[in-house]
């Protein structure tokens, strides 16, 4: 991958329901600099979710044509179905933009194994495992299954935070959004600085 522009790559990990896509959409809306990382999925389409908007919604047979053809720069299953990262779509991509990507620690630590990359690796968590579950309830996005089991594998997941640089804990979406923000411009600013330096 060829990454020797300024522009950055953030990546929003945290437990299923801790406010992610909220805060990922908010930073888009902020900054024009910034695309999200549309993955591929296996996962059926929420009633609420657009196809090339949210993810690219594709077959379980098409997922495993890209993994042997090594189409992408990670993935993983998840809850029973694949998610994606296209190189493809990235390597264009940072030409212009800053990315920010929704994924997992699986991901995480794949794309941490590119050294070349300006990834600023951020984990977010709820205050507390009740807040979360009232989270996953209140989204209404998922049948009573999908949310015991998304709230189960909590424990798993937050294992994993010192896999990142920043942990933030959302208790209040404002203050969680200003502060990812922050961590954004430090990080946005110290690459300008080193890439002014190289010239
Ligand atoms: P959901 O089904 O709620 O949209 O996503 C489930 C989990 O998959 C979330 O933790 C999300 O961050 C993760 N995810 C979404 N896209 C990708 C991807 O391309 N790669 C990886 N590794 N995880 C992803």
């Amino acid at each position: 991958m060829n990454h020797d522009s300024n522009n950055i790559m953030v990546i929003l990990s945290s437990p299923s329901g801790a406010g992610k896509t909220t805060i990922t959409k908010k930073i888009q809306q902020k900054y024009q600099s910034f695309k999200i990382s549309v993955s591929h999925t296996t996962r059926k389409p929420r009633p609420n979710e657009v196809d090339g908007v949210d993810y690219y919604f594709i077959s379980h047979e098409k997922f495993k044509k890209l993994i042997s053809e090594g189409k992408f720069y990670e993935y993983a299953k998840i809850f029973d179905n694949y998610y994606g990262t296209l190189k493809e779509n990235v390597d264009k991509m940072i030409k212009k933009n800053d990315i920010i990507f929704d994924i997992d620690w699986q991901g995480t630590q794949q794309l941490s194994k590119f050294k070349n990359l300006k990834l600023i690796k951020i984990y977010l968590i709820p205050p507390n495992k009740n807040e979360l579950k009232q989270r996953l309830i209140k989204r209404n996005q998922d049948s009573p299954e999908e949310v015991e089991r998304r709230f189960k594998a909590y424990d798993k997941d937050v294992q994993h935070w010192k896999d990142y640089d920043y942990i933030v804990i959302n208790e209040n979406i404002e203050t969680c959004y200003k502060q990812i923000e922050n961590i954004i411009s430090i990080n946005k600013n110290k690459s300008f600085k080193v890439s002014q330096r190289a010239l």
